[in-house]
């Protein structure tokens, strides 16, 4: 049997495969178009009659070998890259829903997911209902309609830090025929791997982790090819009846456990396009390379500062699900044995303005509207992303007033803990 390679090594090793005399480093293809000797030639790549590429607007090799890699981290059959998680989201979704569609969603997710799913698409015909993520599974399943095409949640919630049981809201979806989708965004394939627990597709936002230097926004879609897409014509016929601009292709007939991703790529891109630039893919496939590694410092870091934290005097709480009295202690040591990420959040003794002042006083901790880079940095909801809501609204939102949102980088944990000790030293 042919040795798997792991998660490790396929960050370093996975995706671009150098022919003979080819460059050993992923080159980046920077060019909006490829050339064909015959007519015929293109014409068959236009029919989807034979694999290639034509125009990057739809597929270029460098992101195609990063896809390839993000792919087999994920343990999928393939992947679409796009310029930004939210497109990756959006076309997630799309790809299998339409006017009349309904969706079931966690609702502890992303906020920027969340208005996607709650306002935007609504507007497209496509309802949604929220849920909440630990509920119990038949509360969940009281939430699906005949119409329900997708079940959505989120490994580790941004920025509520809850852990979703995969295992739970996969037999909900599977048991009403429709497929997961998760959001793997925050654990990345090096914590947990959603497929393994029953996922059928999973998304990200290649801008936090994967990237993992604050350079490039993206986002991927990855499918397991695990869905059985035909068991459920009648909910997916985009998938399964011929699509009139590609002469009546049927994808699943056509692409089997390919069908979902191809037509993202030949339809969705096509017509909505949203795909990233080589340069970015390039980018993307350095911050790959070491992601294993950064993961690891990220959450011992985050470990280490969620205790500290946990024992100050001045701080009220600490939601890190690495800490033994967190709610979503036992759901980490199920679904993330080996650490969740560097992501934590807290609140300190006193008042909103109290969290405002805290901030200010760091010295290298910065403020930014990010998380999951090599850098340690924060964000105050209440003053920043929801400041226009009042102390009573923030919380209906799920954010607390005091609520901050630390994302711990891979710095030296002793000058982490010592900026945030001169830092609550002064309030
Ligand atoms: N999903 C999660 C969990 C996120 O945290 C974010 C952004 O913060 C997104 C999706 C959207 O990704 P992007 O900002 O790359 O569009």
């Amino acid at each position: 049997m042919e040795h798997k390679l792991s998660p490790q090594t396929l960050c370093v090793q996975g995706g671009w495969q150098p022919k003979n005399g080819e460059s050993r480093v992923l080159p980046i293809y920077q060019s909006t178009t490829f050339k064909y000797d015959t007519t015929e030639q293109m014409a068959r790549l236009f029919d989807l009659e034979e694999a290639g590429f034509f125009y990057t607007r739809l597929q270029n090799p460098t992101t195609e070998a990063v896809a390839a890699k993000i792919a087999a981290l994920e343990g999928g059959v393939g992947a679409v890259l796009t310029s930004s998680g939210q497109a990756a989201v959006f076309f997630a979704i799309c790809n299998i829903c339409e006017a009349g569609s309904h969706i079931v969603a966690s609702s502890a997710i992303y906020g920027g997911t969340f208005n996607l799913l709650g306002v935007t698409l609504k507007k497209h015909g496509i309802d949604c209902t929220f849920v909440d993520p630990d509920a119990p599974a038949e509360e969940i399943a009281a939430a699906f309609r005949d119409n329900t095409r997708l079940l959505f949640g989120e490994t580790i919630a941004n920025p509520g830090m809850n852990v979703l049981d995969i295992e739970k809201f996969a037999s909900v979806a599977h048991a009403h025929g429709v497929p997961l989708i998760v959001d793997n965004t925050f654990a990345t394939p090096i914590n947990c791997r959603p497929i393994e627990w029953g996922a059928d597709i999973v998304v990200h936002s290649t801008t936090k982790y994967m990237d993992g230097h604050a350079l490039v926004v993206g986002g991927a879609i990855i499918d397991s090819g695990n869905f059985d897409w035909d068991a459920h014509a009648d909910k997916y016929p985009g998938l399964t009846t011929p699509d009139e601009s590609y002469h009546g292709l049927v994808y699943t007939k056509k692409f089997g456990k390919l069908a979902y991703v191809t037509k993202a790529t030949a339809q969705l891109m096509r017509d909505l396009g949203s795909t990233p630039s080589p340069f970015n893919s390039f980018l993307l496939n350095i911050g790959l390379e070491t992601l294993h590694l950064r993961m690891r410092q990220h959450c011992s870091n985050a470990q280490a500062v969620a205790e500290y934290l946990n024992a100050h005097p001045k701080v009220a709480w600490v939601r890190y699900c690495g800490l033994k009295g967190d709610k979503y202690h036992q759901l980490a040591e199920k679904y993330l044995p080996n650490g969740s990420c560097g992501v934590l959040s807290f609140g300190v003794k006193g008042s909103r303005e109290d969290a405002g002042r805290l901030m200010d006083s760091f010295r290298f901790i910065s403020i930014v509207t990010h998380v999951a880079d090599a850098r340690t940095c924060v964000l105050h909801p209440a003053s920043h992303t929801h400041r226009q809501l009042s102390d009573a609204q923030l919380i209906e939102a799920g954010v607390a007033p005091d609520l901050i949102r630390l994302s711990v980088g891979i710095e030296d944990p002793a000058d982490i803990i010592a900026d945030l000790e001169q830092a609550l030293a002064r309030l």
